[in-house]
């Protein structure tokens, strides 16, 4: 299969062929007879046929609560039988921990745990033979070629499988610096542009119907308005994907009907970043400790990293180390393959970026930028070397430092899932570092073993008090620079108070962007 012309592909079948012709080369500069060595291959079963589309389900899940269901419907929307799993609890974990090996890192427990609980209760609750799961789900799910543990999940799904009765349950994987492995040319999950148009589509609604809750609910003047709107919100969207139809028109009404929502856009919130590794950070579960809704419950407002950055980084990532392989002497074909790579990376991103801010703009999400690739990697490149991949790489050193920087919150909370080795050296080594050079950070790493919440609330609630004392310093300083009171604070309309959707960004709180935006004219 020629994979040159798709930017998220790797040309296994090239790489194979060429480490061969370099093997047999050397043989013979060294005058020795090319070794047969039968390696060791995980077997993984992953063959999965047009022919059994069908009847055959593809469990899947680990983002958002909001864009498992939204992916789940756009997949149905274009002919597959997708079903997102339930976000992982600590009875997962447990599962994980049991049929797992020692030592994963604890996203790996809870998700590998989560397949598996699934699957026993199939088989224990729903009466389903084993045969009959194995033969008709599948699993699909992220994966890379490391540096970290990521690299070795697929491994640990087989042997979690194997070990709790379903040897032979297939798994296919998304490589996220690579293509997909998936068994012969008959595809059962065809990754056409249709099927990416599809997921990507169900991500970047899902981040901006998720961001305008996080937004909006802490703000909100009767509790638990903004959820029963934005539910209503997503079965709009649901509808549209489920018919593979145009979601802008949805994207629209989910505007109205959040209009209407009364705010008051002058409560004094400290706005908390949550940074960290991906899953742990996204997760909206136990495998965090529901830490956004903690937060949220301790009075803050959450600014929560929206999985289309994790795609700009990818994109980044390969653009990063294709201009550095320009910079090799290398044939003029090679050299012209890497030009019009790039030339394509560089389309993906602006159609990432400019389906987002469409989608964004619809939805009424106001003056929200996703992160500037470039600036985040100059950022923080003197302390972390761009060319470090694994969790994060450079982003999460890119966001505290941006935090301080550009004033975007009271505190950054990085979660540290218990294992995780990137994790561990950036929140622990390489944040210290940050912290002594910008004395302003409020940062705290909290780590996620999934029995440690206790100890978590109350160190969150430590760094909050910190932040919710810069929140009220930010509203003062603009009272004062602005020259109003609070008594002409309260005295504002509810028009007033609600202020469209958000106000325009010129410092962390919110609050006092909402006076920057009424009286400062
Ligand atoms: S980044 Fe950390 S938690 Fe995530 S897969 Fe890698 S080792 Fe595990």
């Amino acid at each position: 299969m020629d994979n040159s012309n798709n930017v998220f592909q790797v040309d296994f079948d090239a790489v194979e062929k060429e480490v061969h012709f370099y093997e047999k080369q050397q043989a013979e500069i060294l005058n020795i007879e090319p070794a047969v060595q039968e390696h060791w291959v995980d077997k993984n079963p992953n063959a999965f046929h047009t022919s059994q589309r069908d009847t055959t389900t593809v469990l899947f899940g680990g983002l958002t609560l909001m864009q498992d269901v939204f992916i789940q419907a756009a997949c149905t929307g274009i002919g597959y039988k997708f079903q997102a799993l339930e976000c992982p609890d600590n009875e997962a974990m447990q599962v994980g921990k049991e049929f797992g090996n020692r030592g994963q890192c604890n996203p790996t427990y809870f998700t590998v745990g989560n397949l598996v609980k699934y699957l026993i209760y199939l088989r224990d609750v729903k009466g389903l033979s084993t045969k009959e799961i194995i033969a008709s789900y599948i699993f699909t799910t992220a994966g890379a070629c490391g540096p970290c543990r990521f690299g070795l999940y697929v491994t640990e799904y087989r042997k979690a499988l194997r070990d709790a009765g379903f040897e032979g349950f297939r798994v296919l994987l998304f490589q996220s610096a690579g293509g997909v492995q998936q068994g012969g040319k008959d595809l059962g999950l065809d990754f056409n542009p249709k099927f990416f148009k599809a997921m990507f589509k169900a991500i970047i609604v899902g981040d901006v119907i998720n961001l305008l809750g996080y937004r909006m609910r802490p703000y909100e003047k009767t509790e638990g308005e903004v959820n029963r709107v934005l539910e209503s919100c997503k079965q709009l969207i649901v509808e549209k994907l489920e018919k593979n139809k145009n979601v802008m028109p949805a994207l629209r009404d989910v505007k109205k009907k959040l209009s209407l929502v009364e705010l008051d856009r002058f409560k004094v919130k400290p706005k908390v970043s949550v940074i960290g590794e991906f899953w742990a950070m996204t997760t909206e579960g136990d495998g965090n400790y529901h830490l956004q809704k903690f937060l949220e419950q301790e009075g803050a407002e959450v600014d929560i990293q929206p999985v289309t950055n994790w795609t700009l980084y990818m994109i980044w990532a390969q653009q990063y180390d294709s201009r550095q392989q320009l910079k090799l002497d290398l044939p003029w074909m090679e050299k012209l393959k890497l030009r019009k790579k790039l030339v394509l990376l560089k389309l993906a991103d602006v159609v990432m970026q400019s389906w987002f801010n469409r989608y964004a703009k619809a939805a009424g999400l106001n003056d929200y930028h996703l992160a500037d690739m470039e600036l985040l990697a100059e950022d923080s490149h003197a302390y972390y070397a761009n060319e470090l991949r694994g969790g994060e790489g450079h982003m999460e050193v890119g966001k505290l430092i941006q935090s301080v920087k550009y004033q975007k919150s009271h505190l950054v909370v990085s979660v540290k899932p218990f294992g995780c080795m990137p994790s561990s050296g950036v929140s622990d080594g390489v944040q210290s570092l940050v912290t002594g050079q910008y004395p302003d950070a409020n940062f705290l790493a909290i780590e996620t073993s999934g029995d440690g919440a206790v100890n978590v609330y109350s160190r969150l609630q430590m760094a909050l008090f910190k932040a919710r004392k810069k929140a009220q310093l930010d509203m003062d300083n603009v009272l004062k620079k602005v020259g109003v009171s609070s008594e002409d604070i309260m005295e504002s309309t509810q028009a007033e108070k609600n202020l469209s959707i958000y106000p325009q960004h010129r410092c962390a709180l919110t609050a006092a962007n909402a006076v920057y935006q009424l009286f400062d004219k």
